[in-house]
């Protein structure tokens, strides 16, 4: 799937860059862009930027206030889409922040809003969660960006900074390796499908396939896992359903989210090694266990001697871990989040941004 990436605030530029210098997510980005409103986080960046709300801001960001981000891209959100190049071979457009802070939080759901209004294809964001540890003002800020993003974007994929942190990574040296690690896993699933002959996979990935599983629902999140494989297909049904198991179990980006509208399987590997006894077997578990009877699915030839599966989950606002991360924003915001839970991604628990 092609897409025109644009990455608000700090980490959504640094994800930015990571995504399309990454080896395979670099053939699926037809267009990147980074937007801040501080000069000091564009600089260290090696792809296009722009400064926005220079009036306001001066060039130093807008510290936590995300609503002072959503004002200031409210003001100049004609200009980023002037730098963005959408054409025709494009899919989707992209637009990633940390839901946390203050440019990003507040500049992606305008952002998402407006490229929404100008162009026919679907808007996806790519939004990362405070880890538990980061500060009230980081969770109230998620939980209101999030709630106003899922509105106004066609989809939210989740990434939660606890998810893909190595034990005893702090957060703040853990960045360059979780932003790699998000990377690979997106840049895999959007080139999937991207550059492969039809000879070369037994199953493509096509955009179509990525966008029904994310018109499942408002948010996403996607799991990876890899296991050791042997040379012979027949051998390798159990390395494709533990991978696959593994991916959901342990190695989704939004810990512990299981439950899902619509689900996509793609096995990474050698087209040789990948077994078609243990895709089904895979894509029948992932089945039950999300409990969705919508599992597509689908080969990325990778020249490696391991197999790996990634899932991704369309329509993940039940699971249990939504519901506790808008609960601590809920709690940071200083609300009741009220008897059913469940509802706050829509309902008024949470004040949206706008
Ligand atoms: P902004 O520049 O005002 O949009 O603020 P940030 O992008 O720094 O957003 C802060 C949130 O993003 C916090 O929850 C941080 O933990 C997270 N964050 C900041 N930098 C990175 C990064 O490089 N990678 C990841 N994964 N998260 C980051």
């Amino acid at each position: 799937m092609k897409v025109a990436l644009i990455g608000v605030g700090q980490a959504g530029g640094k994800l930015a860059e990571a995504l399309a210098t990454d080896e395979r997510g670099r053939r699926a980005v037809t267009d990147v862009l980074a937007v801040n409103t501080a000069t000091v986080d564009l600089q260290p960046l090696g792809i296009e930027t722009l400064l926005v709300g220079e009036a306001r801001a001066n060039g130093h960001g807008v510290g936590g206030d995300n609503e002072l981000g959503a004002r200031v891209m409210n003001e100049d959100v004609a200009e980023v889409v002037e730098e963005v190049d959408v054409g025709p071979e494009c899919d989707a457009l992209l637009v990633v922040a940390g839901l946390g802070g203050g440019t990003g939080s507040g500049g992606a759901p305008i952002l998402a809003r407006e490229l929404s209004q100008v162009y026919d294809r679907p808007v996806y964001a790519l939004g990362v969660l405070p880890g538990h540890d980061e500060g009230a003002l980081y969770q109230r800020n998620a939980g209101r960006s999030l709630k106003t993003l899922a509105r106004e974007a066609d989809s939210v994929l989740l990434v939660d900074n606890d998810a893909w942190r190595s034990a005893g990574e702090s957060l703040d040296e853990g960045f360059t390796a979780i932003n790699e690690r998000i990377a690979d896993r997106i840049g895999l699933l959007l080139a999937a499908g991207e550059g492969v002959a039809a000879t070369e996979a037994e199953s493509v990935v096509d955009a179509s396939e990525i966008h029904n599983t994310l018109r499942g629902g408002r948010l996403a999140a996607v799991g990876y896992a890899s296991a050791e494989s042997s040379d012979q297909a027949d051998e390798n049904v159990t390395a494709i359903t533990s991978a696959t198991r593994n991916a959901l179990l342990t190695g989704t980006s939004l810990p512990d989210a299981t439950t899902a509208a619509a689900a996509l399987l793609v096995v990474a590997g050698d087209p040789e090694r990948i077994s078609r006894r243990g895709v089904e077997a895979a894509r029948s578990w992932l089945g039950d266990e999300t409990g969705t009877m919508q599992v597509r699915g689908g080969d990325a030839p990778v020249d490696s001697d391991r197999l790996a599966a990634l899932v991704l989950l369309g329509g993940v606002e039940r699971s249990d871990r939504v519901q506790s991360f808008l609960d601590r924003a809920s709690d940071a915001a200083d609300r009741d989040t009220g008897e059913d839970a469940t509802e706050s991604v829509t309902s008024d628990d949470l004040d949206g941004l706008f």
